[in-house]
């Protein structure tokens, strides 16, 4: 079976010449949909992240404010700048890029965001209006994943779906989305008995658990729609030997570069196997930022009741 490789890359290239135009259209009538990023302390991956969903605002043509605050912020201050935010009126959506330093009450931060500006999708309100299918904004990782399987013509309706996963951010709701789409759902976690025959019972297959190439073709059923949300930086020569094969283009990037990213599922394993598969990177991810802008705009026009 020649298995087709989704390409994230592109679909959210045809999802922003969308919004484009829908920004566009907004600001002709003199509504510029505004976001704001907060980041706390100086993690370079999180630097990375915030400044090029910061980019990817302006390149929009939203309005965009981004406030690094050191690491030594205390949740007060946090808390206030998130006040300050809410009652903003140029800002539809607030992200507070995860994880805070651990002095912080992350919890009581996310749930001092209005939820109508929750563009992550994390308050308890937006969590409760996921469960019970009545929601605005959803997040961002597993709504531009449902995006894609929508996009690409995966059959959802009465297919049995398996997510890998169970966290907040990813598996439940991913897990949920299905579900709303009529699929039949399972959650698994790392107290599963039996994890690859769950796994091959899926006609679609997510998974986000954070294990370099842990999905190998043991756990694909054939024909199966693999979606990988791993990103794993990959820094030892074995291990990427191993995975890639001397041969390989993504071997030789790696000895040029000293690391390599691996998603959870194998890299190679479902290939003639698996009907489709997101490759990474390049498949989950510009989902994730591209999903974050389309969120900022249901905020802006939930908001103003447009
Ligand atoms: P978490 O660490 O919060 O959750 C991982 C989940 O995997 C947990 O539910 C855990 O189970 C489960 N798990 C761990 N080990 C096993 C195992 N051996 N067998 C079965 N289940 C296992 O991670 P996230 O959900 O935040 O992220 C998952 C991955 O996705 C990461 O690699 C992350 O970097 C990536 N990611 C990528 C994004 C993108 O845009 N591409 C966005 C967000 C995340 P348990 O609950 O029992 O501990």
């Amino acid at each position: 079976m020649e298995t087709r490789i989704l390409d994230g890359k592109k679909i959210a290239e045809q999802i922003e010449t969308e919004l484009c135009a829908e920004i566009g259209e907004l600001r002709s009538k003199g509504i510029v949909p505004g976001l704001a990023v907060v980041l706390v302390g100086d993690n370079p991956a999180s630097q990375l992240y915030v400044r090029s969903k910061a980019k990817k605002c302006r390149e929009l043509g939203m309005h965009s404010e981004s406030h690094e605050l050191p690491t030594a912020t205390t949740t007060d201050q946090l808390l206030g700048l998130v006040q300050e935010l809410n009652a903003k009126d140029e800002i539809d959506g607030i992200l507070v890029q995860l994880p805070l330093p651990s002095h912080i009450d992350s919890d009581l931060v996310l749930k001092t965001i209005d939820p109508v500006k929750d563009v992550d999708g994390f308050h308890p309100v937006n969590v409760g209006l996921l469960a019970i299918g009545r929601f605005t904004l959803a997040p961002c990782t597993p709504m531009g994943i449902l995006e894609m399987l929508k996009r690409e013509g995966i059959k959802l309706k009465g297919a049995e779906a398996v997510v890998v996963g169970r966290s907040n951010i990813v598996g439940k709701p991913m897990a949920l989305l299905l579900l709303h789409q009529h699929a039949t759902v399972t959650i698994c976690h790392s107290r599963t008995e039996d994890l690859s025959a769950v796994c091959r019972r899926a006609d679609i297959l997510v998974a986000a658990i954070g294990r370099p190439a842990m999905i190998t073709k043991e756990y694909i059923k054939p024909g199966a729609t693999v979606v990988d949300v791993g990103t794993n930086k990959i820094l030892d020569r074995e291990s990427a030997l191993r995975l890639f094969g001397a041969n390989s283009p993504k071997f030789k990037a790696f000895e040029r570069q000293g690391s390599v990213l691996v998603g959870d599922v194998h890299p190679t394993d479902p290939l003639g196997l698996a009907a489709a598969v997101t490759p990474v990177p390049g498949g989950v991810g510009p989902l994730t930022i591209i999903h974050l802008m389309k969120n900022a705009l249901l905020a802006c026009r939930a908001r103003r009741g447009l």
